[in-house]
């Protein structure tokens, strides 16, 4: 399954950031682009066996959903995709393929909670 090989890769990504054995992730804040073929629930359900038994474990996935931007160059005007999306100039009606943003998958931040600090 694609989420399942992204869904590893993040936690490798995360347990990499940990500063030490204490530490473990909180939450991770992602960034997917509605172009990027990342299916959301499929990814937040690989990501909780992804993380199984490693310093990831129990941590949060915070997606946050990237709308397709594609930018029409005769009148040079940036159009917001819907769902499903057509590939034309909301201003001028022209087709474009030219896409801005929409197909990102990316860890923005993470967010680590400090083993020594908690509890006390
Ligand atoms: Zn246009």
């Amino acid at each position: 399954m694609h989420e399942l090989s992204i869904a590893c890769s993040i936690v490798e990504t995360v347990e990499e950031v940990l500063p030490d054995e204490n530490s473990t992730v909180k939450t991770v804040f992602l960034k997917i682009g509605a172009m990027s073929g990342v299916v959301r629930d499929a990814l937040l359900f690989s990501f909780e066996v992804a993380a199984q038994d490693t310093r990831a474990a129990g941590a949060v996935l915070e997606i946050e959903e990237i709308p397709v931007v594609v930018h029409c160059d005769p009148c040079g005007k940036d159009t917001e995709l819907g769902n499903p999306p057509i590939f034309r100039c909301a201003f001028c009606g022209q087709s474009t393929a030219k896409i801005l943003q929409g197909k990102e998958m990316e860890i923005v931040s993470i967010e680590i909670e400090d083993g020594k600090a908690a509890n006390s």
